[in-house]
């Protein structure tokens, strides 16, 4: 399928909608996950306009990996997570829900279950405070 340049990623990356950013460079954005499944998650998209993984040339997917870690590391800084699951879906039947490839880190925190993927929308200060918490975690 061809790239949707319509896809709400897009829309972010052009500025045309807002997102709680963490993290900007030449080649990636990271911002906080509006559907959190735990404190924390976070997504990492490319600028390169690709759908899946299948679409990514292997450069930009090794940027995009070591943005992940960047943010990763950061992210179980700032949260005092236990641990880290990173997820990335390649097309609807795998549970692709928007079609701009992206990482999700999500934090991890012994006994709590991850909440289900893409489901109900998380208050706009927890979201402004775990932006925060990890900038300040980023530039630390
Ligand atoms: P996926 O199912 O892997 O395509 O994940 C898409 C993710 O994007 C889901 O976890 C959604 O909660 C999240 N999401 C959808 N719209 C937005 C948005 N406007 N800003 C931030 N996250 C979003």
């Amino acid at each position: 399928m061809a790239y949707d340049r319509n896809n709400i990623f897009a829309k972010i990356l052009r500025g045309e909608i807002p997102c709680y950013k963490v993290y900007e460079d030449d080649n990636v954005l990271a911002f906080m996950d509006v559907m959190p499944q735990s404190d924390g998650h976070t997504l990492i998209i490319p600028k390169y306009e690709a759908e899946n993984i299948f679409q990514l040339p292997v450069g930009e997917l090794q940027t995009l990996i070591a943005a992940t870690q960047h943010i990763a590391i950061a992210a179980r800084k700032a949260f005092n997570a236990d641990g880290i699951t990173l997820m990335q879906f390649n097309g609807e039947s795998s549970g692709q829900t928007v079609f701009h490839i992206h990482f999700h880190v999500v934090p991890r925190y012994d006994g709590k279950p991850m909440a289900m993927h893409a489901r109900g929308m998380a208050d706009k200060t927890v979201l402004e405070k775990h932006a925060e918490l990890l900038k300040q975690a980023l530039n630390a």
